[in-house]
């Protein structure tokens, strides 16, 4: 029988005898459980369920069950690039991507961007993303973003903003309200936000683009505490002008006084960490460490795949890796030792879950497993893996041994999207053709060689330090020849 057929709309899935993670208060792990699924939602959780006749059983036995991870940032556009920008920092993103390759998308461009990073999350087990699409020029672009979510099963919610205009302008463009009122009807599988900066220039131009937010009732997602881009003073003008609010979502945080982070925690927010990019780029450090004392929610993100790909398993181990390193250099500086880590692996797989949820307002129906809640789940499971037993530490496996090729089965809304490691109704191929029409449109439109030059910026010169001793000479051909005895 045919996967489609296997898994027909309105047919119940079971998952059955998997280690379930529910995400609940207690963390609780339950070994031996089924996860049972009745139309878009989770029916029941427990051990030997029974089920309705007809029921499709998948068998999670030696798998880990999990809801699906929620990517809270992610300029899904920029996927149409993927790889280009390895060794950029954030200036060089800034300059070839907001006044170079950014300004050439035209609508198809951000169709087939947004197309591959959301096939990309299902088959890595992400089941919510955020585009935060600041590449939006025209209304055509952003029906051109939308056509491209509304192709794939996932969940979306497009984070609507365009870099190339004030946020006071576009948001105030008839096409804009045309546009919303065209294509955000509300519906559960794709959800809305703004998405710009807050410059930190004190007459706060930014001021009408909050009201428009708040006039269509709606959530704002802002980079915050950009090392050089935005500042403690975007944060103090949101404040004063009381447009900081439980939705609001700062991106980044990670060069924020502790003022900036006791007023997110007294309006509500949350905080969407992106690790590997603030380790590369240079937002500032990866903030959880700070954050924490603050008791300010976290959600995970993994911002552009013009450097990392949209992995949150990548995300939680950059997460518990830059956490502890930080505080045991902390600990160093003062002469001391960490003895017990602060942050746990149960923690980063939270934050990649119902962190998620939370953040985004939907945390009683996304981000866990329980009776009544959105059917949105990840199988991990390998049965081909040495990596895949023994499972001890279920959260310590997500967080440090599982990798999205292990991510077996993923159910969105109740539908079957990933089964036995293949995406089921996904056209991988035409995700390919389109994306190798706009890299040929990028390429010849920009010309070899600045094209070469934008991939490939100019590495400073290390000057060698002063060594009292006499260095080995590496380069030298004889340092490693192996000689025939004499
Ligand atoms: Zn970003």
């Amino acid at each position: 029988m045919g996967e489609r057929v296997r898994f027909e709309a309105g047919r119940p899935v079971v998952l059955r005898g998997g280690t379930v993670l529910p995400m609940d208060d207690g963390r609780r792990v339950l070994p031996g459980t089924d996860v049972l699924v009745v139309d878009d939602r989770i029916a029941a959780v427990g051990p030997r369920l029974p089920v309705p006749d007809g029921t499709a059983e998948i068998d999670a036995t030696d798998g880990i069950v999990m809801p699906g991870m929620i990517d809270t940032h992610r300029h899904m556009w920029q996927t149409a690039m993927r790889g280009y920008g390895a060794d950029w920092t954030l200036t060089q993103y800034f300059i070839w991507y907001y006044l170079e390759h950014g300004r050439r998308f035209r609508p198809e461009d951000v169709h087939a961007g947004n197309l591959l990073a959301a096939i990309e999350a299902l088959d890595a087990g992400v089941t919510t993303v955020v585009d935060w699409s600041h590449g939006l020029q025209t209304a055509d672009h952003a029906d051109a973003a939308v056509d491209a979510l509304r192709s794939v099963p996932g969940r979306f919610v497009l984070a609507y903003g365009n870099i190339q205009q004030a946020p006071a302008d576009w948001t105030a463009a008839p096409e804009f309200r045309d546009f919303v009122r065209r294509r955000i009807t509300g519906d559960d599988m794709l959800g809305f936000q703004l998405a710009f900066d807050v410059t930190g220039d004190p007459s706060f131009p930014e001021r009408a683009a909050f009201e428009v937010a708040r006039d269509l009732g709606v959530a704002v997602t802002t980079h915050a505490g950009v090392w050089g881009a935005t500042s403690d003073d975007g944060i103090r003008l949101m404040y004063d002008h009381g447009f900081m609010n439980a939705g609001t979502v700062y991106v980044h945080a990670a060069s924020l006084s502790a003022d900036s982070y006791h007023r997110i925690a007294a309006t509500g927010g949350s905080i969407s960490v992106s690790t590997e990019s603030e380790q590369s780029a240079g937002q500032g450090y990866p903030p959880t460490w700070a954050v924490r004392a603050h008791g300010i929610p976290v959600s995970l993100s993994m911002d552009t795949s013009v450097w990392w790909s949209g992995d949150l398993f990548s995300a939680m181990r950059t997460t518990l890796g830059a956490d502890r390193s930080r505080e045991h250099m902390e600990a160093h500086a003062k002469d001391e030792t960490v003895t017990h880590c602060g942050l746990r692996a149960d923690q980063v797989v939270e934050w990649a879950t119902r962190g998620g949820a939370r953040a985004l307002g939907r945390d009683g129906e996304l981000g866990a497993l329980e009776a009544g809640r959105k059917a949105d789940i990840v199988l991990i499971k390998n049965e081909h893996s040495p990596v895949s037993f023994p499972l001890l530490n279920p959260y310590g496996h997500v967080a440090f041994q599982a990798q999205r090729g292990d991510v077996h089965t993923v159910l969105v809304d109740g539908r079957v999207v990933k089964h036995e490691h293949r995406l089921l109704g996904v056209d991988l191929a035409a995700a390919r053709r389109e994306v190798e029409r706009t890299v040929e449109h990028l390429r010849s439109t920009m010309g070899e060689e600045e094209w070469r030059k934008g991939m490939n910026p100019d590495v400073p010169g290390t000057t060698l330090l002063d060594n009292p001793y006499t260095y080995t000479d590496y380069h030298s051909a004889s340092t490693h020849t192996h000689r025939e005895p004499a």
